[in-house]
């Protein structure tokens, strides 16, 4: 896979990737913010990366807003934002490649049979040399991974079912799929670690699965947290979590570094925006980050 020349002088690249399927919310500045930190603490460079391969659930106008959000937030990005929607060709490639390697098959199983199948799939067409017509394409798990060792939880094993299926990488109706995607543009961006969300913890063995079937070596992992409402679920767009307020954002700032752990002087609150940026990398503790998946019910939710 192609890797973009720049590098970060003390090696450390980390990113941050929302998909455009609305606005940022408590839960995606936990993110934000925290990859941020963990970039900035070491020196490191921090990407900021649109996931726009999905058109369907797009919404017109998010990835902006996104954009400047960050921006009010005070969390600026290194070098140029990378639109996976330019990035088609590189996904071709990849497929490509792995093609060549035997490593992927057409597979024309609808989503009811798999789902009689209890939701897992079986390979059934793994061997039956089909061709591309209404087909999707899924990668050969020769050597699955089972687990992985996260750099806040510790090793987490994955479903063993979920890790062995041959999952997909070309979508039936010809979407490039989100395992694929974040793949090829991580190696891309030269990305050192990944900081994110606990509710990305299911997909990260597939990830590794496929960094190994194209002969590059997997970032480190680190799962935050994850913010929950005062229902117990999590915060995210289709739970309708509420857009980041758009006046003063140093108070949402200072509970997000409470939920991260961090302990903050009590005259925080006087510091401008740009004080509490750099008061919270110079005092970044990762290990003060609560060991936990989810964090419930969220006090002093937004
Ligand atoms: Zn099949």
């Amino acid at each position: 896979m192609p890797v973009q020349k720049e590098r970060a002088d003390n090696g450390y690249i980390g990113r941050f990737a929302p998909s455009p399927s609305g606005d940022l919310h408590f839960g995606s500045l936990i993110a934000a913010l925290g990859s941020y930190l963990q970039a900035r603490a070491q020196g490191g460079k921090w990407l900021v990366r649109i996931e726009d391969i999905d058109p369907p659930r797009e919404v017109a106008g998010a990835a902006s807003r996104i954009l400047s959000t960050l921006e009010r937030y005070g969390l600026y990005w290194d070098g140029d934002v990378l639109y996976q929607s330019q990035r088609h060709d590189a996904y071709r490639e990849a497929i490509a490649q792995l093609k060549q390697q035997e490593s992927c098959y057409y597979c024309t199983c609808t989503r009811s049979r798999i789902q009689l199948l209890g939701g897992v799939y079986d390979g059934h067409c793994r061997l039956l040399q089909l061709g591309p017509e209404h087909a999707a394409i899924r990668l050969k798990q020769n050597h699955p991974i089972v687990e992985f060792t996260d750099g806040l939880q510790g090793l987490l094993p994955a479903n063993p079912a979920l890790a062995k299926e041959d999952f997909i990488i070309l979508r039936r109706d010809g979407l490039f799929a989100y395992n694929l995607a974040v793949v090829v543009d991580d190696h891309f961006q030269g990305v050192t670690e990944i900081v994110r969300g606990a509710d990305l913890i299911e997909p990260t063995v597939r990830q590794i699965a496929l960094y190994r079937a194209l002969n590059a070596a997997e970032p480190h992992y680190i799962h935050l947290p994850l913010a929950l409402n005062n229902d117990g679920n999590k915060l995210s767009k289709q739970n309708h979590a509420p857009p980041l307020p758009h006046d003063d954002p140093r108070p949402v700032l200072i509970q997000a570094l409470h939920f991260l752990g961090q302990s903050l002087p009590l005259d925080i609150k006087d510091a401008s925006l740009e004080q509490l940026i750099i008061w919270a990398i110079s005092h970044w503790s990762l290990g003060d980050i609560p060991k936990r998946l989810q964090i419930s019910p969220l006090k002093n939710a937004i």
